[in-house]
């Protein structure tokens, strides 16, 4: 068990949007004056005020960027067919925006004395802790941990992150392996379809001594948990995150 960060509710303005696919963003909060202080693989609860019925939504969003990064807190959002938030999010929000944020929340965590050998499996907007712990893994420079990522996505243009993704590849302790389940460009190299046990037992490691983080929609996390469990590896070592 960690210690637990202290939760802090504070407003913080948006600096920057980034547009990572047709459907997700990034936005970035200028958080300098506040020291928020987080876990890789958090998140905050964020208030979306939603004008067609005056309501303010609460939503859960992942905390995108690594700890280290202490300036700026970074919340990536994919925009949910008909859906209320994330629709605002992606949509809507201009540079100077300014919400409620509060956090940190959440038991999916990861730190490297919880293991040295990791595999991080996500779907589409599941990346984002994910991600998180990635980026945390080369900002303080952990070359001894060993981190393999098998990330899942719909179509080459979804992949969320592709760009970092590839720089990351560069780095010895780190694989990245992609699979595309519906569209699938010319000359693609990477996997297509699901994510299956056959994709698992050629990428990974060391399967018995890895911890597992699985992240996504409840029934990928669901489904990469059977496939995991029929493997042999324990329940102690899968940790998970739905986004319901
Ligand atoms: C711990 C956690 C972390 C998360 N982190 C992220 C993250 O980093 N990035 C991210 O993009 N998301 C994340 N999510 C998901 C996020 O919290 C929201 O659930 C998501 O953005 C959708 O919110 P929404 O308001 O747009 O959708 P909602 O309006 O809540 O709708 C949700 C779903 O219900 C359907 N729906 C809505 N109204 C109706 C209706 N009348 N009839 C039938 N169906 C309907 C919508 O089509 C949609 O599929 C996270 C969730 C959790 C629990």
């Amino acid at each position: 068990m960690v210690d637990k960060k202290p939760v802090l509710e504070f407003s913080a303005s948006v600096v920057k949007i980034l547009t990572e696919t047709p459907t997700t963003k990034t936005l970035v909060f200028d958080i300098s004056g506040i020291n928020f202080d987080f876990y890789p693989g958090q998140y905050v609860m964020l208030e979306v005020p939603y004008p067609q019925t005056g309501e303010v939504l609460k939503r859960a969003y992942s905390i995108a960027n690594s700890p280290l990064r202490k300036n700026y807190l970074e919340l990536t959002i994919k925009r949910t067919p008909n859906g209320k938030a994330s629709v605002i999010l992606t949509d809507r929000v201009k540079v100077g925006d300014t919400f409620r944020i509060k956090g940190p929340y959440g038991k999916f965590i990861w730190l490297p004395e919880m293991s040295e050998k990791v595999v991080f499996i996500g779907a589409g907007s599941g990346i984002v802790p994910l991600m998180c712990m990635l980026r945390y893994i080369v900002d303080a420079g952990l070359h001894h941990v060993k981190a393999t990522l098998l990330y899942s996505n719909t179509s080459y243009e979804e992949i969320i992150y592709r760009e970092e993704l590839e720089r990351m590849e560069r780095y010895s302790n780190i694989k990245i392996v992609h699979t595309l389940t519906r569209s699938i460009p010319e000359g693609w190299r990477g996997y297509t379809g699901r994510i299956n046990p056959d994709m698992i037992l050629k990428e990974v490691d060391d399967m018995p001594v890895n911890l597992y983080y699985l992240c996504g929609p409840p029934k990928f996390v669901d489904d990469v948990t059977s496939m995991l469990t029929d493997m042999g590896i324990d329940k102690e070592r899968i940790k998970k995150e739905k986004y319901e």
